[in-house]
């Protein structure tokens, strides 16, 4: 099985000129889904992770199934104004203004070892950001953890110093 063949490219979305790469016919088909969970969790069994971050939204559907494949909880990184509880926040750069994330405070421990998802890796901005969380809560980033990587964005080079793993690569 080719798993491109699941993802969807829709021009102009979600604005004039960007390629969005559109995951949900992967999601709504379970073989796909497990094939991708076999990739994503290639090697991650023997890291000791104990916290899997998700960031909203996309991000949390493999984060979820990651965190329970290896029995270790799931942390939410949302949008402003989401989360109940206290917050610390991290503020990053778009084409157009600025984009914020926050995080429970009580989410990650000092020393926890932190698996960071999201579905894509683009310009790196977004998990910069959560980076920055995770390590204000005093966690150890383990590794940052895509199911594609846009690599002509150049992502990698704002997380430089990250392991970052990602078996789709455009
Ligand atoms: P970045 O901050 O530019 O790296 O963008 C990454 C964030 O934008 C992730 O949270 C993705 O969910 C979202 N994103 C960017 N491009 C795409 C895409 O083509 N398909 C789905 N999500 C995307």
């Amino acid at each position: 099985m080719t798993l491109n063949q699941y993802i969807r490219d829709i021009q102009d979305f979600p604005k004039e000129g960007v390629v969005f790469k559109d995951i949900t016919p992967l999601l709504a088909n379970p073989k796909a889904v497990r094939e991708c969970m076999a990739l994503l969790m290639n090697n991650l069994k023997d890291r000791k992770i104990d916290k899997v971050v998700g960031v909203e939204s996309r991000g949390f559907f493999f984060a979820t199934l990651i965190a329970y494949e290896l029995g270790v909880g799931f942390v939410p990184v949302r949008k402003p104004k989401k989360l109940p509880f206290d917050t610390i926040s991290a503020s990053y750069e778009l084409e157009y203004g600025t984009d914020t994330l926050e995080v429970h405070t009580d989410a990650i421990k000092p020393g926890d070892r932190v698996l960071i998802h999201d579905d894509v890796l683009a310009t790196g901005g977004t998990v910069k950001a959560v980076c920055e969380l995770v390590e204000k809560l005093g966690g150890e980033i383990v590794q940052c953890n895509f199911l594609m990587e846009l690599s002509f964005l150049h992502g990698r080079d704002k997380i430089s110093k990250q392991e970052v793993y990602a078996p789709l690569v455009y």
